[in-house]
Order: structure tokens, then sequence, then C-alpha cells
């Protein structure tokens, strides 16, 4: 049933591209043969008419294509996804070279496989964990270790959602998108936008020049050109469906949240963890978690969503160890939203230029630092003072910075 809903979406992913050129190219005729030159321009003679459309058409159509081509090829080549566990890369590679195993009866899934799948890596030293636990904040879960993705086999960076349609965690996760066949993320989420907005305003233009001329033909009672009605007609609704999108886009580029954060933050709250002195023992409001994890017998993870055992990591490097509080939010709370400017140019850039065109990459796609995936905003230092979680002495911040250089 899924694989053929994925099929479905592949073909649908195909044909709506094809779709879209094939009715821009009709629009160019109409716009540039039938109106501009053939109505306005030999008709009415009216050439300072002809030439603003001509103007405004081409110049929207090229910004037009240059985008969506930008938008369609990074969505293509580079969708921003979080590479696989080892588990998921073996696993994928038996199913490529058709070895994997099934009942020769009724096919049934190796069960074996599944449970291994299902649930994280109770591995301590798990690869991949590190990158979260040598930040000073990330997304977790009841237990303090990040979220896990049952599919990729991996870690789940923070705002990195599976993609059903890719298969893969896709970071920055806003949408699938059929229009231009592929996921709309952190990598395309700019281009996106600045392609709905040109979209918006090139065919604003078309319902200008096509209700015009249809105007002027019905007030001199002449015939009506079908092409011109047709045309109006479904550029109209595109118009609506683009400014609508546009709006949509901008709204949550300004709260800095995804459509799938959006839908997250409306029904429930972020867990963190947030990092505290080394050794810091559980609150009357909040439990800890140490890492690296213990590796000694009974330390375990608790797949029921209890707190790690924080045993002494006697054969590790004491000072290696990260102690974190685990808080949640409350519901509707953005930990990213750093105030409307921040938010939009963390998504689009710094100058008018960067807004308008599709040069350069969103800068949040470098925002990883050593203290989070993403940068965030004051709701961090809320935390901190509404649980009352101590600050990180200065020796333990020292110890940061040489490992930091070493590095
Ligand atoms: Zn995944």
């Amino acid at each position: 049933m899924v694989s053929a809903v994925l099929a479905g979406t592949r073909w649908t992913t195909r044909i709506i591209p094809l779709i879209l050129a094939g009715y821009i190219g009709l629009v160019t005729y109409v716009m540039i043969k039938r109106i501009c030159v053939d109505f306005f321009l030999h008709h009415r003679q009216q050439s300072r008419t002809a030439i603003i459309f001509l103007v405004f058409y081409s110049v929207l159509l090229l910004l037009l294509l240059v985008t969506y081509s930008r938008l369609w090829l990074v969505v293509q080549i580079n969708p921003g996804v979080v590479p696989l566990g080892p588990r998921a890369i073996l696993q994928r590679e038996r199913d490529v070279s058709g070895k994997r195993r099934r009942r020769s009866d009724g096919g049934e899934e190796d069960l074996e496989a599944s449970r291994y799948d299902r649930w994280p890596d109770e591995n301590p030293d798990s690869p991949g964990l590190e990158a979260f636990y040598s930040k000073d904040v990330f997304v977790c879960t009841n237990d303090g270790r990040p979220r896990w993705c049952s599919t990729c086999c991996n870690w789940k960076p923070d705002r990195a959602h599976h993609c059903s349609e890719l298969d893969r965690c896709v970071k920055k996760m806003d949408h699938y998108c059929p229009w231009v066949g592929g996921v709309v993320g952190e990598t395309s989420f700019k281009y996106f936008v600045q392609f709905t907005f040109y979209a918006a305003l090139y065919y604003v233009v078309v319902v200008a020049a096509a209700g015009l001329c249809m105007r002027v033909t019905l007030a001199n009672g002449e015939p009506l050109d079908g092409f011109v009605i047709a045309i109006l007609a479904v550029s109209a609704f595109f118009a609506i469906f683009a400014f609508a999108m546009t709006c949509t886009a901008i709204r949550y580029i300004c709260v800095n949240l995804t459509n799938v954060d959006y839908v997250k933050s409306k029904l429930g709250v972020y867990q963190l963890a947030i990092r505290v002195p080394r050794g810091t023992e559980d609150g009357f409001n909040y439990g800890v978690i140490s890492y690296p994890l213990s590796p000694e017998p009974g330390s375990s993870p608790d797949l029921s969503g209890q707190t790690f055992t924080n045993n002494e990591p006697s054969s590790r490097d004491h000072l290696a160890t990260r102690t974190f509080a685990i808080v949640k939010t409350e519901v509707g709370q953005n930990p990213w939203d750093m105030g409307y400017y921040r938010n939009w140019k963390s998504v689009m850039g710094s100058n008018a230029i960067d807004w308008l065109l599709p040069l350069r990459k969103s800068p949040c796609e470098n925002e990883e630092t050593s203290e989070s995936f993403y940068k965030m905003g004051p709701l961090l230092q809320t935390l901190r003072t509404r649980f009352d979680l101590p600050d990180i002495p200065l020796d333990e911040k020292k110890e940061d910075t040489i490992k930091r250089v070493r590095k």
C-alpha cells in the first residue's frame, strides 16, 4: 500500500513539472503573440501598453525560471538529508542486492530486522551520539538521549524530520512539494519562497494583461479570444495560490518555524537537554543525564522513558563527562525564535540582493556550532532561569576551549 502511494507520488512529481512547463509555454505564446503584438500593438495601436506588458512579463518570466531552476536543482541534488546510520546502510544494501530475507510463502518481512530498526541504538558509544553531547543544548527525548529515527537508524539532529516520500530524515524539513519534485527544507526554503513570490507577481501581470485585453474587447463589442479567457481564469487561480503560499512561507520564516515545526508546536512541547555543571544531580523539576553513557551493566538505556542511571565513568576520562538537565518548554514556545528580523536573516540572508535573488545559501545551513545545531533565541536563558539551572563553572569552560583548540 505504502509502496503504491510512493510510486503514485513519484509519477506525480514527474508529471507536474512537465504540465507547468507546458502551461508557461502557452502563456508566453498568448501574452507575447496574441495580447501584446496582435492585440495591443497591431489591432489597438497602443505600443506603450504593449511594451510595458512585454517588459514586465519578460523580466518576471526570467526571474521565475531562474528561481525555479535553482530550487529544482537544490531539491534534486542537495535536499539536506541526514546521513543514514550503519544499520540502515547495511539493510538498504541488502534490499538493493535482493538479499532481503522474506518468507517464501507470504513475503513477510524479517521480524528480527524490524525489531533492530525500531529501537534506538543501545550502545553507549553509538555512532553520532557524541555530536549531540559535545554541544551545550540539543532536543532530547524523555530519557535524555536525542531523538531516534527508526527508519534511518540514526539520531535525529534538532529540527530534522523523516520524509516518507524520500525515505530519509531531512534537515529543517518543511514539506514534500510535487511542484518541484522533492522535499523543501533547510537547503531550499529560501529559493522556494523566492519562487512563489515571483510566481505570484508573474501571474498578476498575466491576469492584468489578459483582463485589460478582455475588457477592451468587450467594450468594443468584438469577439472574445478563447486563449485569453483560458489563461485569465487559470492564471488568476495560480496567482491566488502563489500569493497564499508566499504569505505562509514568509510568516514561517519570521517566526523561525517550518511547516512540520508549526504542526508539532501546536500539539506539544520541546524537550531540551541543557548542559549543567558536571555531576549536577536531579533537581525537583528536572532530571539529569551524563555523557558519555555508562557502559557498566545495569546502566543500559531504559526504553520505557526513564532517565539513565548515572554511574561513575570509572574507565573513562572524568574530564570528558558532560551533564545535561532535561527540561521542557511550554506549549507553543519555540527555542529557535530569535525575533522577526534575525529569524528572517537566518533563512534569507542579510541584504536585499540575497532576499531577491537565488544566489547564496541560507545562513542557517552553517549555524551549527559547539553550542547547538541552530542558533537559539532568548527562550534558552528563560528556561535556565525558570528551572534554576546552575551555570557552567569557569574551569569547565576553559576545558572546552582547550579541547576545541586541540581539534
Ligand atoms: Zn529518518
